[in-house]
């Protein structure tokens, strides 16, 4: 399936200069969101994570559905201040912004494998703090899953040295 066909790119949002990519025309379409959720799906399992944390707002879109595909629990990575028992917090820059990010201090249970997951990586920023957060909780990042991969800003070189899945590339 040509997902990118169901991908809408938005010029100037949020900000003048960035390129936007809306995944809300993919979700929209019952094929491209089971689809979309189920290449994840096969490209992770290898990976044996034991849980998912996905990113706010739009790594729950996808994160949540690979959890229950994969017959694993999911927690959420969420902007400052969201979650309400005691949490882990890291500073992350975004390609339009900076902010910062918290997990649970006990979101999963000690020595477990986390695959982290988004709907997109630019910079690798929101996703490198999404993984020292995995760290702090005395947790392996097994791997991050990506709908949409941003190349040319190589986020990956952000990332710690685990397999990194994307499915479609910019
Ligand atoms: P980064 O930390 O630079 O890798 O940014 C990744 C986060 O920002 C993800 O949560 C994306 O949803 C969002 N994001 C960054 N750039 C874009 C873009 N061009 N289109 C859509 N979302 C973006």
């Amino acid at each position: 399936m040509d997902l990118k066909s169901r991908i809408r790119d938005i010029p100037d949002f949020p900000k003048p200069g960035i390129l936007f990519r809306d995944i809300t025309t993919l979700l929209a379409d019952s094929e491209a969101l089971r689809y979309s959720v189920e290449q994840l799906a096969h490209a992770c399992d290898a990976l044996q994570p034991d849980y998912i944390a996905g990113i706010e707002s739009r790594g729950f879109m996808f994160g949540t559905p690979l959890a229950y595909r994969l017959n694993l629990g999911f927690a959420p990575v969420r902007k400052s201040g969201k979650l309400p028992s005691a949490v882990h917090t890291a500073e992350y820059e975004l390609e339009y912004g900076s902010d910062r990010l918290e997990l649970h201090q006990d979101a999963f249970a000690p020595g477990s494998r986390v695959l982290i997951v988004d709907d997109l990586i630019a910079t690798g920023g929101t996703a490198a703090a999404a993984a020292e957060l995995v760290s702090m909780t005395g947790c392996e990042v097994a791997g991050f899953g990506f709908v949409i991969e941003l190349t040319g800003l190589s986020g990956r070189q952000k990332l710690p040295e685990v397999p990194i899945v994307s499915l479609v590339q910019y």
